[in-house]
């Protein structure tokens, strides 16, 4: 039977550790939507692509040899053999992301994508990111709108890179960057029949139980 949990939200929400909970716990495979713009956002930089030249960054998106985990136990994203699970989090990729994933080629080519991978799953899958639940799949099973105030997702995503930022900095990883993002998504408010979970005063464990809970009305 099929489950997709959709889940959006913005950045320093708690969404990838909380989705990443989610299908550990209900056994479902995962999907990090996120993790596919900054693979293509680490390709263009690597091969000193124009990131505001829309037709290279689309023509880009269609050759990129990616290779993603979807399990919730393993994390892996690779381009062309090349392990950049980790240097895909890093702020020089944060800051260039979403000048990638603001030019509609290339977001149509990794939605197709997403669409693909979900099917390859039987439809049984948590997949996170910003527009699933309004356009990757807005017929999911379930659909959430994991948000926070300002205050606590710049608190979560500064413990996060180790308490070394400050506040301007992470207000600039944070705030400016679902600012620009939000320019072609919405995911500053729930869509119709999408469930708010607000967890700005919620710990990890209860936000999953919440979420869980969602899934199983
Ligand atoms: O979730 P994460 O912070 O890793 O996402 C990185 C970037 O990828 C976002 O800032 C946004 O520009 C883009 N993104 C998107 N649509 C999604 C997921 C991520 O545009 N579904």
């Amino acid at each position: 039977k099929p489950l997709v949990v959709a889940i959006d939200g913005p950045s320093g929400s708690g969404k990838s550790s909380v989705s990443k909970e989610v299908a550990r716990r209900l056994k479902l495979a995962y999907l990090d939507t996120g993790a596919m713009y900054r693979a293509l956002t680490w390709h263009c930089l690597k091969t000193g692509l124009d990131l505001q030249d829309g037709a290279a960054v689309e023509q880009a998106s269609k050759e990129l040899a990616l290779e993603l985990s979807t399990s919730a136990n393993v994390e892996y994203v690779g381009v062309a053999g090349v392990d950049i699970t980790e240097e895909i989090r890093e702020p020089r990729i944060s800051s260039a992301v979403s000048a990638v994933a603001t030019t509609l080629g290339a977001r149509n080519e990794l939605i197709r994508r997403q669409r693909q991978i979900i099917d390859q799953h039987h439809r049984r899958m948590v997949v996170e990111g910003r527009d699933i639940t309004t356009v990757v799949v807005p017929n999911a099973e379930v659909r959430v709108l994991l948000t926070a105030s300002e205050e606590a997702r710049m608190r979560r995503r500064g413990l996060q890179l180790g308490g070394t930022q400050t506040k301007e900095q992470l207000a600039a990883q944070v705030i400016h960057r679902d600012a620009k993002d939000s320019t072609v998504v919405n995911f500053t408010q729930a869509a119709d029949g999408v469930i708010t979970l607000d967890s700005s005063d919620l710990d990890f464990d209860e936000t999953v139980e919440t979420a869980l809970s969602i899934v199983g009305k």
